[in-house]
């Protein structure tokens, strides 16, 4: 088999109005300064339309859906199967990354390409095929109107082959559709809805036509080891391999973080039934991973029907658990596997489903939807699919329901992006992450919660020293996951090193509270910049990694700002600032206005929330200043 050293810098850009494709050169200069994955996939966004990003409609023909493979992405790099998908979102109206561990990823990268950009619109629906050489375009007008498992089937996958296909959800428009690639989704801000603008009803990559080989195989071996044996000593990567993300659960009732009823509430016992050990037990569960990765996170189990279905995330279970007063798991299971069979993001529909129960019961809107009533829940999520009946308004999500009905304070959304599973009156930091977050009520995009409750390092209500660490985990994530290497290595890559793992928990406690200056300095995430230089044969630093991170997230907050964001919706839903008495014994609402007024500071905004001419130029980001008034 044919090697590739390292990268390729090959951009396949397809047209799908003209049924034409070319290979372009990504530019050398911005393979250090953006990584490749999500910040690479942001930069080749901004470059194109860099002079009128508020024009691009995103379900018009022009706004492109970008894939792109990070540089660990095929090469056996530990947790690295996975690649991003980068567009402007039909949900939020700001641009939306995501990051899925299907074998698309691997499949693009191993038939020669470190990105793929789709743009146009297909007068009727069909399907692409890649090969290394060659782009086919075949006729999808049988196949329209398929789940995406049956596509999938229909597709004749091989364990060569990568895809990436949508279900009636995004066919139909559905606001919040995702996009699947084998048993792993794109799932965030609509990117199936912007798939199915363009008709296009699956890209299927035939890949293994090269090998790739790293720049260094002597050190991309010697960091490997190292990374595996990081995680194989680490308490979290087990505990996630044993239980999955339902692990959170447990951790989740005594701190006060999970959703129930609409977030009213944010704790409830009954939550134990849903736990990742409750589903263990009751489904004997098993691997059903992204590939390759050590952690495992994934998981199937048998459900009393005798089907083996995948096991819900936590969020999902969260959201169609106690969020609507439901602590059945066979019939979350049985949901998880609807919406994913539609082509449905399980945060967004549950978000959306559990407003409509409050406003339901309010009296501000009519529907049979109500909190801990189950037989109706697999027909409004068909109906959404289709766009059917009630079904039709709610796939338009909460932010669009709330400005039409009112009940916008418990509309929990941000930036029009659904809230994942974790009430922010139960960690502060994360309220302030989610608030500033570029996609919206984003829980990865700092995810402070874990200091904050997992590890314990940081008290969860109080301001202090929140603005850092939420700074720090942005810059930080935001160049973890442009390498697409998978965000759950976080902790066994921060934690197991030395110094970190022989300071006594007291010790990293104060230090990470009290003095986060100068505990950042004793942070050694080596393994990830390492790998990333041995692969490409580029020397990156530590400092030059998160530099790059930095960079990435400011460009992607600037874009944002030019296409209409500003400090007014860097704010959480009024429940989570009003309402501090829930059924938790600290009676506490979340105090974000001085954790903001300090990140701004931290980030170099200005007054309105917008990266200032002189922090972007440091970054080296040079801008367009489309619409701005200074
Ligand atoms: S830890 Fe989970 S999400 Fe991450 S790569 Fe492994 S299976 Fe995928």
């Amino acid at each position: 088999m044919t090697e590739i050293t390292g990268i390729t810098n090959k951009l396949l850009t397809v047209n799908v109005s003209q049924k034409s494709w070319e290979v372009k050169r990504i530019a050398e200069s911005n393979r250090k300064t953006y990584l490749g994955g999500k910040g690479l996939g942001l930069k080749i966004y901004y470059d194109t339309f860099r002079d009128r990003l508020a024009g691009i409609d995103p379900l018009g023909e022009e706004n492109p859906l970008i894939f792109m493979a990070g540089v660990f992405t095929g090469t056996g790099a530990v947790c690295s199967a996975r690649f991003a998908g980068i567009t402007k979102s039909p949900q939020t109206g700001i641009m939306i990354t995501s990051s899925c561990g299907g074998p698309f990823g691997g499949a693009l990268r191993t038939a020669g390409y470190d990105g793929l950009f789709i743009s146009g619109k297909s007068e009727s629906p069909l399907y692409i095929e890649i090969t290394s050489d060659n782009v086919i375009f075949h006729d999808a007008e049988k196949i329209w109107g398929l789940d995406t498992e049956e596509t999938q089937k229909v597709l004749g996958l091989s364990r060569k082959d990568g895809e990436l296909v949508i279900g009636p959800a995004g066919e139909n428009g559905v606001l919040y559709a995702n996009i699947k690639s084998g048993h792993r989704f794109l799932g965030r801000g609509g990117m199936g809805a912007v798939m199915g603008s363009k008709n296009l009803k699956a890209v299927v990559v035939r890949g293994r036509t090269y090998k790739v080989r790293p720049a260094n195989k002597k050190l991309f071996n010697k960091v490997r080891n190292r990374a595996s044996r990081f995680i194989a000593k680490n308490e979290f990567s087990d505990k996630y391999r044993s239980f999955g993300t339902a692990f959170n659960v447990l951790p989740g009732i005594k701190a006060g973080y999970v959703p129930v009823t609409n977030f009213k509430y944010r704790t409830d016992d009954r939550f134990k039934l849903l736990s990742g050990e409750a589903m263990a037990e009751k489904y004997g569960t098993t691997s059903s991973s992204c590939i390759p990765c050590s952690i495992q996170c994934g998981h199937k189990g048998t459900f009393p029907d005798g089907t083996v279905k995948q096991i819900p995330e936590y969020e999902t279970t969260g959201l169609w658990g106690p969020n609507i007063d439901n602590y059945d798991p066979d019939k979350i299971g049985e949901w998880n596997l609807l919406m994913n069979r539609f082509g449905l993001d399980t945060i967004s529909t549950g978000g959306t489903v559990s407003w409509a129960m409050e406003a339901g019961e309010q009296g501000i809107r009519k529907t049979e939807l109500r909190f801990g009533k189950t037989d109706n829940i697999s027909k409004i999520i068909e109906d959404i699919a289709y766009r059917r009946g009630e079904g039709a308004e709610l796939a338009l999500g909460s932010r669009n329901l709330s400005s039409r009905y009112g009940g916008k304070d418990f509309a929990i959304q941000i930036k029009g992006l659904e809230m994942a599973a974790y009430d922010p009156r139960g960690a502060w930091g994360q309220g302030l992450s989610y608030a500033v977050a570029n996609r919206g009520a984003c829980h990865l995009s700092a995810f402070p919660l874990a200091m904050e409750v997992l590890f314990g390092f940081l008290n969860p209500y109080t301001t202090k020293a929140k603005a850092f660490w939420v700074d720090f985990f942005e810059n930080f994530y935001a160049a973890l996951n442009s390498l697409q290497t998978c965000q759950f290595t976080s902790f066994a890559y921060l934690l197991e090193p030395f110094p970190v793992h022989i300071f006594p928990d007291f010790l990293l406690k104060l230090a990470m509270q009290y003095f986060p200056a100068i505990a950042v300095r004793f942070l050694n995430f080596g393994v990830l910049n390492q790998t990333w230089e041995s692969i490409t044969g580029i020397k990156l630093s530590q400092k030059d990694f998160l530099r790059a991170g930095r960079r990435i997230h400011l460009l992607e907050r600037y874009m944002n700002t030019e296409m209409g964001i500003s400090r007014k919706d860097d704010t959480l839903p009024g429940r989570f600032l009003t309402e501090a008495d829930t059924n938790h014994p600290v009676k506490k609402a979340v105090n974000l206005k001085p954790m903001l007024k300090t990140y701004y500071k931290r980030k170099g905004y200005d007054e309105h929330g917008r990266p200032g001419k002189k922090e972007l130029a440091s970054q080296g980001i040079d801008v367009a200043y489309c619409d701005r008034k200074e």
